[in-house]
């Protein structure tokens, strides 16, 4: 049968987005995935994965040896970090304060790890004595896992204080750095946190699709010593490890996304330009240009000002205003894309991301007006 449908090209209407993810990204990182593709083990791209390693280490603060990019998304990394952490049986404790801590906890029972979960209220941080008093309850605990930015809640939770518990109770750490790579501290090594890992479409200004993540020394050790196999095959570490390290050579695993490795690549060097702490600085003044502008507004921020994320705001809905027309009026009229609540938040509060590329002060005076307009 014939498709009588004309099919044509497509081309996105240009959007500023200031939502949850995926956020702006910046043009040099578009230019450089338009360039031609070339083989994955072309030793030009075999250059390319060294010099992503070594501007991922700075990006995480981290000497760690195992850093490296996934070719899949954030959860991808999440993944990756329980399949090759946890062998059935072991006892995990994972902190709940938003959707990511719930999908963290999904990922023990599917890898048939033993969990234990401490739950926190949403828009607040994970607190740190109920991660002290359930290991003390549970002392045969292998790994502790949390959330640094919870984009659900725009939370930010003390990953230094979470890591130095867990590791005095003889656990490695797991912690989700999604959020925060680029827009907020973190100090992999002197935080001491095990394994992180992050993803490209938050604050690195890239497209989404790629995972980031990096293994101490110690929980790359506990890799090592596993007694059943990584039941992934995609994101078994030591297979990974000899296509993206293999010394002398490489070994095929899987083709990597050669373009969006370029992209990535960009955004990491447009961060090191920058400079991590400038780019840190700047998601804080543009949180605080935002925050003046949509006080001015009359909209309350959910979370208290001392674990804000500068990079996810979460403003509370005003009485009487439809919150899915707001955002649809923004879309349709101003181009632009800001977050739904999620979980208990769910029609209450909008999202607004300032992370990356998106976190510019003609960002913030388009989400400030084009609000002003339709409140
Ligand atoms: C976005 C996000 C993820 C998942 O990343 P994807 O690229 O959507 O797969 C995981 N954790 C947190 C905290 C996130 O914000």
């Amino acid at each position: 049968m014939a498709d009588s449908k004309v099919h044509r090209s497509f081309h996105p209407t240009p959007r500023t987005l200031m939502g949850p993810g995926p956020s702006d990204v910046h043009p040099r990182v578009l230019a450089a995935m338009a360039q031609p593709t070339i083989g994955h083990l072309d030793p030009e791209f075999i250059g390319l994965m060294e010099d992503i390693k070594s501007l991922l280490r700075y990006a995480f603060k981290t000497q760690n040896t195992l850093t490296l990019p996934l070719s899949a998304p954030g959860s991808a990394g999440m993944e990756a970090a329980f399949a090759n952490l946890i062998e059935p049986g072991d006892k995990v404790v994972v902190c709940i304060n938003g959707v990511f801590g719930m999908r963290m906890a999904e990922n023990v029972r599917r890898m048939r790890g033993e969990l234990v979960t401490i739950e926190d209220d949403w828009g607040t941080q994970v607190d740190p004595q109920k991660l002290r008093d359930t290991l003390a309850a549970h002392a045969d605990t292998k790994v502790v896992a949390f959330v640094h930015a919870e984009t659900s809640t725009g939370v930010c939770s003390d990953v230094a204080a979470l890591c130095t518990i867990a590791r005095e109770a003889g656990c490695l750490s797991i912690v989700d750095s999604v959020t925060a790579l680029g827009g907020i501290e973190l100090c992999v090594d002197a935080w001491q946190a095990d394994v992180v890992y992050s993803g490209t479409q938050k604050c690195l200004s890239c497209p989404p699709g790629i995972s980031l993540i990096t293994f101490s020394d110690a929980a790359a050790e506990r890799v090592k010593a596993r007694n059943t196999a990584v039941q992934s095959w995609f994101l078994d570490l030591s297979l990974l490890m000899a296509y993206w390290q293999g010394d002398g050579g490489r070994t095929y695993h899987h083709t990597a996304p050669v373009n969006a490795m370029y992209g990535l690549h960009e955004a990491l060097l447009m961060l090191h330009e920058e400079g991590l702490e400038n780019a840190w600085q700047r998601h804080r003044a543009m949180h605080d240009l935002l925050f003046a502008g949509l006080t001015d507004l009359g909209l309350n921020f959910v979370v208290d000002a001392a674990y804000r994320l500068p990079q996810l705001n979460v403003v509370s809905v005003p009485e009487g205003v439809s919150e899915a027309d707001v955002r649809t009026q923004l879309l349709e009229e101003f181009n632009l894309e800001i977050g739904a609540g999620l979980g208990v938040f769910a029609g209450k509060v909008w999202r607004i991301g300032l992370m990356g590329y998106a976190a510019r002060a003609e960002n913030v005076k388009l989400c400030v007006s084009s609000l002003q307009n339709l409140l």
